[in-house]
């Protein structure tokens, strides 16, 4: 059975395997010799659309003939199809590998008074809403059973976007109910480990622990200069991480002069005052908006792009009484909150010391909407 290499056609040549027999298909490959880091992604790097960027990777040289990988094994959790009406993008996804169903409603907890000022709809699936949210991770570099790293998937649209993979995100995705192979796009805020390693065993479970070879596109956007950073993962794991499906790596000026157009969704960013590269995303849906601020401290650019957002996700690392540079405190979290004029804050990226406070008071003081603590798992509608 012939295999169309969709990637190695956006160069300019569609390259056909054999698989399946495990014997004659090495032989018949015309795959390249070697991974995107010995080709220098350097080399095309002058691919620039507008603000974004565009990078075909190249194809990894086949590790194992098909049928022998020893690492690939099927999956029996992910045979199930997601049960009829439960599974907003199941319809947009016939064909595609299939989802896990969902996990039990409810997942998200309203901790002691928060969402006290509205009737939220944490834990309640809403009929129409252009945006399903899950808060995957919302914990820090502290290692915790309680918190994984920072991770959030957005569904819009019959598309998986995932905004930050830390440590933990891939299981903890599963922990939620979400299937990571149905991942679409994958955004990045910076390239702190906490919110950048699990793209690792992401795209290594993608390519080797999935029940059936993916062949749809994956595409990474991180800021500038995210092809670099990207470059350097790809080449300590690329052989590993890289599939035989088009993979996009899309590197984001630091201002979004146009949004990315998804469907069902709009995509707009803006500097976060963090580290150099920072940005913070906003997605925009039929129901309003989602802002997720990854790590900052306060910033006008984060107030302009969260104005009237119906939720933000904001980070809230540490007490007011022990600020830490680059990360904010509860009175700096309501400041944004307050200024933008959003709907609903919910309070993610909490260090332990944070942890400890009452943030949903602490926030109440200088923000009067509805307050949410994220726990892992949480789920929010826009
Ligand atoms: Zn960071
Ligand atoms: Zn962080």
């Amino acid at each position: 059975m012939a295999l169309l290499h969709p990637a190695a056609g956006a160069r300019g040549t569609v390259v056909r395997g054999v698989r399946g027999d495990g014997g004659s298909g090495a032989a018949h490959e015309a795959l390249p010799p070697a991974g995107p880091a010995a080709r220098g992604l350097g080399a095309l790097a002058g691919l620039r659309a507008g603000d974004r960027r565009r990078l075909r990777l190249p194809l990894p040289e086949r590790p194992h003939a098909e049928g022998r990988d020893p690492l690939r094994r099927p999956v029996p959790a992910l045979r199930k199809p997601a049960p009829a009406g439960r599974d907003p993008g199941g319809a947009a996804r016939a064909g595609r590998e299939p989802r896990l169903p969902r996990g039990p409603l409810g997942v998200g907890r309203r901790r002691g008074g928060a969402a006290r000022r509205s009737g939220a709809s944490v834990g309640l699936r809403e009929k129409g809403c252009a945006l399903e949210i899950t808060v995957v991770g919302s914990g820090t570099a502290v290692p915790r059973l309680e918190r994984r790293q920072s991770c959030v998937v957005v569904e819009a649209g019959g598309e998986t976007l995932v905004f930050d993979l830390g440590s933990g995100a891939v299981r903890g995705m599963l922990r939620a109910g979400l299937d990571p192979f149905s991942v679409d796009r994958i955004f990045f805020t910076h390239f702190h480990p906490d919110h950048t390693v699990d793209v690792v065993p992401l795209m290594f479970a993608i390519k080797y622990g999935a029940e059936t070879q993916r062949a749809r596109p994956l595409a990474l956007y991180g800021p500038d200069p995210f092809e670099e950073f990207f470059g350097k993962i790809s080449g300590v794991w690329g052989e590993w991480m890289l599939g035989y499906y088009p993979t996009e790596v899309l590197g984001l000026a630091h201002t979004s002069p146009s949004p990315v157009e998804l469907p069902g969704a709009r995509i707009f960013w803006a500097p976060a005052a963090h580290r150099p590269e920072s940005i913070a995303y906003r997605v925009e849906g039929e129901g309003g908006a989602f802002v997720y601020t990854g790590d900052t401290e306060y910033a006008a650019s984060v107030v302009e792009l969260a104005r009237g957002a119906h939720t933000l996700l904001i980070e809230c690392s540490f007490p007011d009484d022990s600020p830490v540079a680059g990360h904010l405190t509860p009175s700096g979290a309501a400041r944004i909150a307050s200024e933008a004029g959003v709907g609903r804050v919910v309070l993610t990226h909490v260090y332990p010391p944070a942890d400890a406070l009452d943030l949903e008071a602490e926030i109440g003081r200088g923000f009067s909407g509805e307050v949410l603590v994220a726990e892992d798992g949480l789920k929010l509608h826009v």
